[in-house]
């Protein structure tokens, strides 16, 4: 087989946000930077792409607006925000069969919504929360108060001490009750993460309240105006090409090169790259499949955790319809359903479209390995449960399975995070997997790439 050898003074394996961002780092600092990404278009779980005609992105993506690193990057390859989100200033709770026991906090409390952005907020949310007589009492308000000051504080104090419990757990130590748990808790575990209250660490619980807490409360969170890579994702990449990298789709890397304790490249197929500093910013999965095909593979602490680090996999339903579902296209969390958080989307995210709602599904074992149609018709059932009929509407559907890709949030897991420096020269770690504490995020993988980028640039290697 005839091998093709290119030489570059970087590569970068996988162009998600993460990969991107060590990617333009690199290249900002004059490197001739390589990127591979194995599918078609740029973007990892924040793209989006054609299917049978019809726009599919990896789901819905809120961004909010502490996220400091990650809009910091975007401006700094020449990205106008105001291309690239639409801020939203509501979002809303919605009981399944609920009647009365919908989520009525903030300011407008006939329409079931928040006034104001509490996603990623969680003080915000508690304290619309608090403000809800009709789905909290008095005792509830109090030991949630009591709950959140004593798990921030313990988070301020000994963060990893957190992850010995799920969220669930901790709650009920703090004497909160089943009612809150339920209701309030369960919108940040399965809303944000697929997982039940009962399977959610507190610590990623605590690390996002922190955030929350230090970021502003005027802060408001946006979604997307267009397709993930459109808007974001490919202007990212020809910011890179713009300054002299190469980035190259379609491309699945098999292995890492390493030589003398140290990298020198990667090989896709037949083809041979060759490079004295590699960021691997593949998904956790093939991230550690690449190793494992790897020969003379260093040992290194990072890459032990890496191998060991279990994940979770995540699943999105996109449905096209002949009209919009909802007259505005808020997010909804779906309590006491599948439907972790929903959305229409045809009025923002794709205009084109005459309607759509997107949705991803808590939890996501039962729908993994399921039939496309069945998945769609436990969503439609589900959105009829919340008041929303869609039979006899649908025009189009697309399932998007996230297979292992995320890290599991469940307790324990922290410390088997691997750090983005490794002890191998000229070899770092790039995901939103990786030790940050912004948990599986968009913010979480910028800040991720930018340390890897800062690892493998040392002047030594040249
Ligand atoms: C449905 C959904 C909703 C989400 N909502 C939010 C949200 O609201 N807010 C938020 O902040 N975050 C959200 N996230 C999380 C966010 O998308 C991720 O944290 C972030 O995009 C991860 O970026 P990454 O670069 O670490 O990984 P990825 O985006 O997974 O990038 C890894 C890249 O490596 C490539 N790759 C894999 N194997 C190979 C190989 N062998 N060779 C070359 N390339 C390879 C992959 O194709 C991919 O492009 C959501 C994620 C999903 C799926």
């Amino acid at each position: 087989m005839r091998q093709t050898v290119n030489t570059y003074d970087a590569i970068v394996i996988g162009a998600g946000l993460a990969g991107l961002s060590a990617a333009f780092d690199l290249a900002e600092h004059g490197l001739h930077v390589l990127v591979l990404e194995r599918d078609p278009q740029v973007g990892g779980r924040t793209s989006s792409w054609k299917d049978n005609g019809m726009d599919v992105e990896s789901g819905i993506h809120k961004f909010v607006g502490f996220y400091s690193e990650f809009k910091n990057f975007l401006e700094r390859a020449g990205l106008n925000l105001d291309d690239v989100f639409i801020y939203q200033d509501e979002i809303e709770i919605r009981v399944a069969e609920g009647g009365e026991k919908n989520f009525r906090p903030g300011k407008r409390r006939r329409s079931g919504r928040f006034g104001i952005s509490a996603i990623h907020r969680p003080v915000m949310t508690i304290g619309g929360a608090l403000g809800n007589g009709e789905l909290l009492s008095w005792r509830d308000k109090w030991q949630l108060v009591r709950f959140v000051i004593a798990g921030t504080v313990q988070y301020l104090r000994d963060p990893l001490s957190l992850d010995r419990y799920s969220i669930a757990e901790y709650a009920r130590r703090h004497g909160v009750s089943e009612n809150v748990i339920y209701t309030v808790l369960w919108t940040f575990s399965s809303g944000l993460f697929f997982l039940s209250p009962e399977r959610y660490s507190a610590y990623p619980f605590f690390a996002l309240t922190w955030a929350g807490i230090k970021g502003s409360f005027s802060s408001r969170i946006a979604i997307f105006k267009g397709g993930m890579t459109e808007v974001m994702a490919g202007p990212i990449a020809d910011a890179i090409v713009s300054r002299g990298g190469e980035v190259n789709t379609g491309v699945k890397v098999d292995r890492i090169l390493f030589e003398d304790g140290r990298a020198v490249g990667a090989a896709a197929g037949d083809q041979i790259y060759f490079a004295p500093r590699v960021v691997l910013a593949a998904t956790i999965a093939p991230a550690k499949a690449i190793i494992e095909a790897s020969e003379n593979v260093p040992d290194d602490s990072e890459l032990e955790k890496l191998r060991v680090l279990p994940d979770m996999s995540g699943v999105t339903v996109q449905i096209e319809l002949d009209r919009p579902a909802l007259p505005d296209d808020h997010v909804i969390f779906g309590a006491n359903s599948i439907l972790g958080t929903f959305a229409e989307q045809s009025h923002t995210t794709f205009p084109n479209s005459k309607g759509r709602i997107s949705t991803f599904l808590t939890p996501t074992e039962p729908y993994i390995n399921m039939e496309d149609k069945d998945i769609v018709a436990a969503v439609v059932a589900d959105l009829r449960r919340h008041g929303i009929d869609v039979e006899g509407r649908i025009v189009n559907s697309a399932v998007v399975r996230h297979a292992s890709e995320f890290y599991l949030l469940e307790p324990g897991s922290e410390e088997k995070r691997p750090y983005q420096q490794t002890s191998i020269p000229g070899f770092a770690l790039a995901g939103d997997y990786t030790r940050q504490s912004h948990i599986c995020s968009m913010e979480g993988a910028v800040v991720s790439g930018r340390r890897a980028a800062k690892a493998v640039n040392s002047p030594r290697l040249k």
